[in-house]
């Protein structure tokens, strides 16, 4: 959303805030509260803002939980996802923009992963997201709207102005968690799964910096404009891969501190590496990631946490 607003572009923003915040849309931009499943308000949205285009990002993101309550995701992910384009084919919206996931890849063929290979996901997660591609490739084919459906590897960091950043209690992204650890918000990290088939044995992920991210959507929107009889699904990562104790490793260096590690089992629906080949996004859009650098990625999502830890003593609340 800052994105769009950087570039000039109108936006509205629509949440539930079951997980965001109000404060994180300024006052600028048009807020309505709500579900991306209610047709009928998503109507009355797209005809009073004259929305030409949907980016849509709900959804639920936590692989293990979708484990343990897959309907959830089923439900928030892909009926939710269902009633959006709905919503859009209806208003005769010409554009689409879906957060898609390296987890539709399950655990790839080859590694980096390009967007052709198999999709066989492992997880829910990656199912829900999954089928919601498939929604809008059948969709674009019967309907006058194209789309783009980015597969989102491991988004971190937070806006180098730390204007936003990830704000939700009860985190589990490794990169948040090992911050939070930094910060003195938890005492310790632990490493799910040390036996892995990487080189030290910790999971590898693929980490890209939410403003790169929010920076290939704008350009993304744009390609989908210019060209509206082609779709597409592209890769969103830089191509390199960081175990477990590399990003902790990193944070350290970052504090000049060391954060406690626990060695714990591996978690349900984790693959042990997942790292993109960007080539069809560096092919398609004038991407020119400004943040490929992990202690760029860390320092930006540090200084985001000391910024939370700000307004939560300005507000009195220690949580
Ligand atoms: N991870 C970890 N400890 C944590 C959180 C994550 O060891 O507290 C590992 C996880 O097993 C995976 C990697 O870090 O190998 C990235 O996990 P994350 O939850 O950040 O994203 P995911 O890849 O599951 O979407």
């Amino acid at each position: 959303m800052l994105a769009l607003r950087d570039a000039a572009w109108p936006v509205a923003v629509l949440d539930n805030l079951a997980t965001g915040f109000r404060f994180a849309v300024p006052d600028d931009v048009s807020f309505y509260e709500g579900d991306v499943s209610d047709a009928e308000l998503v109507a009355q949205i797209i005809s009073e803002q004259g929305t030409r285009a949907v980016m849509h990002f709900a959804g639920s993101v936590v692989v293990p939980e979708s484990v343990a309550d897959p309907l959830k995701f089923y439900a928030n992910n892909t009926a939710a996802s269902r009633a959006l384009i709905e919503a859009a084919v209806k208003a005769g919206v010409p554009h689409f923009i879906f957060s898609s996931t390296a987890a539709t890849y399950g655990v790839p063929e080859a590694s980096p992963v390009s967007e052709d290979m198999p999709k066989e996901p492992i997880n829910p997660y990656g199912w829900s997201k999954l089928m919601t591609e498939r929604m809008l490739a059948d969709v674009a084919a019967a309907h006058p709207i194209n789309y783009g459906a980015l597969r989102y590897f491991n988004v971190a960091g937070a806006d180098p102005q730390a204007r936003s950043g990830q704000s939700t209690a009860g985190a589990t992204h490794l990169i948040k968690v090992a911050v939070e650890a930094a910060t003195g918000k938890r005492d310790r990290v632990a490493i799910f799964g040390t036996d892995y088939d990487t080189p030290d044995g910790t999971g590898v992920r693929d980490y890209i910096h939410v403003s790169d991210l929010a920076a290939a959507h704008v350009l993304a929107l744009e390609a989908l404009i210019a060209h509206p009889e082609r779709s597409l699904t592209m890769n969103c990562g830089y191509g390199r891969g960081f175990s477990v104790t590399e990003v902790l490793d990193a944070v350290d260096s970052v504090t000049g501190a060391r954060i406690t590690r626990t060695h714990e089992p591996r978690r349900p629906g984790d693959p042990a590496s997942l790292v993109s080949d960007p080539s069809r996004i560096r092919a398609t859009l004038p991407w020119q990631p400004q943040y490929d650098d992990l202690g760029t990625i860390i320092a930006h999502a540090m200084a985001w946490e000391h910024r939370l830890a700000e307004m939560r003593s300005a507000k009195g609340d220690n949580g």
